[in-house]
């Protein structure tokens, strides 16, 4: 059963006094967190429910569905970030559609957007995938590589590199998820200096419902949210 208006709206709310709370007590300003409805297998409803309710962003990980749904309008109010992984045959469909695409994860897919985003004159944001806990199952950088993966990016003029994003290994508690998160602001801090002219490092997208406000005491800035805020995913 999908959640009703009310009720994805009285998620949100909570959601966002977590972050809140979170933030406080790191020491962070609230303000400095987005926080991202992870949209997939919602419908356009319930999109536009968690929108009213205040979401900041929505991402999604399918082409095809996020095509259908913007096609409904789904998504008016707010901005529109990729967060799936993404194949390079469906690039086209999503440079300059996306403001922000979350799981770059390989340098021929970099490249592909960098092409598809001069053809299309724009310059698109991106963050960098990073397989932080090392995981055979998921694609993304090893961070070892960020450094030289920073380097190439830098030769690429359709892009901007605007952060990392990380899926670390599932965890029973969100406390077990705190090494993997500290190692990703590590990363961050560490490779965010570096002067090249489109990368811009301020994003550093990690956390889900189960740990959001244990990416936001390491140093999220942005929280990607799907079962707390829509209830469990029916697919289909
Ligand atoms: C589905 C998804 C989320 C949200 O997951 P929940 O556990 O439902 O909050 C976040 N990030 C990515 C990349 C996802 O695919």
């Amino acid at each position: 059963m999908a959640l009703t208006g009310e009720e994805i709206a009285r998620n949100v709310a909570y959601i966002r006094s977590e972050i809140r709370a979170a933030a406080l007590e790191a020491g962070r300003d609230p303000s400095g967190i987005r926080l991202v409805a992870a949209t997939k297998t919602n419908d356009a409803d319930a999109v536009r429910a968690a929108i009213a309710a205040g979401v900041d962003i929505c991402g999604e990980n399918r082409v095809q569905e996020m095509l259908e749904k913007n096609a409904q309008g789904a998504y008016t109010g707010v901005p529109l970030h990729f967060i799936g992984h993404l194949q390079r045959n469906k690039v086209r469909q999503v440079v300059g559609l996306c403001q922000l695409i979350h799981s770059v994860d390989s340098l021929p897919l970099l490249e592909e957007i960098s092409r598809t985003a001069e053809r299309k004159a724009l310059v698109q944001d991106l963050l960098l995938e990073i397989n932080i806990g090392n995981e055979a199952s998921k694609s993304g950088f090893a961070p070892e590589e960020l450094p030289g993966v920073l380097r190439q990016a830098a030769e690429f003029p359709g892009i901007r590199v605007r952060g990392l994003m990380a899926i670390p290994p599932v965890c029973s508690t969100e406390e077990e998820n705190r090494p993997f998160f500290l190692k990703m602001r590590k990363l961050f801090i560490d490779n965010c200096e570096k002067k090249y002219d489109n990368i811009a490092m301020d994003c550093l997208s990690m956390g889900m419902s189960a740990d959001y406000p244990e990416a936001v005491r390491c140093g999220a800035t942005l929280v990607r949210v799907g079962s707390g805020i829509f209830g469990p995913r029916h697919y289909t």
